[in-house]
């Protein structure tokens, strides 16, 4: 995935769950300068290459954790080198099971900690990121 389109991605997966935002009780012209971080903060951190994402280590059977997505997506995501010598655009749990850092079952108990703090909202609201 390009640059843009990480950034094009990061701004999709925020504006579907802007209860998250820190400006939460704001309007939009805040979400417009919210944006404007986001997309200065990725310009100046991502280097101009194809990055794989998380999509693509979909083998790994790891789910996607969603406060690296969806929360702070321009600082908390992992730029990380991988061994082929490409870079991978993620976040911290599929980094953790690429890394070998934690174990499948460890992986599942931070992301249904995560869910019971209402960070995933997987239980049947709408907005999932991917889903449609
Ligand atoms: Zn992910
Ligand atoms: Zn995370």
């Amino acid at each position: 995935m390009k640059k843009d389109e990480i950034i094009q991605t990061t701004l999709h997966a925020m504006r579907q769950d802007r209860s998250l935002l820190p400006c939460e009780d704001t309007g939009d012209d805040d979400w417009d300068d919210h944006q404007d971080l986001v997309i200065a903060t990725l310009t100046e951190r991502l280097p101009d290459l194809d990055f794989r994402t998380c999509a693509d280590f979909g083998e790994l059977g790891v789910e996607c954790c969603h406060t690296c997505h969806t929360l702070y997506p321009y600082y908390e995501m992992y730029i990380e080198d991988l061994p082929d010598g490409s870079k991978a655009w993620i976040c911290c749990f599929i980094r953790s099971a690429l890394r070998g850092e934690k174990t499948l079952e460890e992986l599942e108990e931070l992301i249904e900690l995560e869910a019971a703090l209402g960070g995933g909202k997987r239980n049947g609201t709408a907005d999932e990121p991917g889903t449609q």
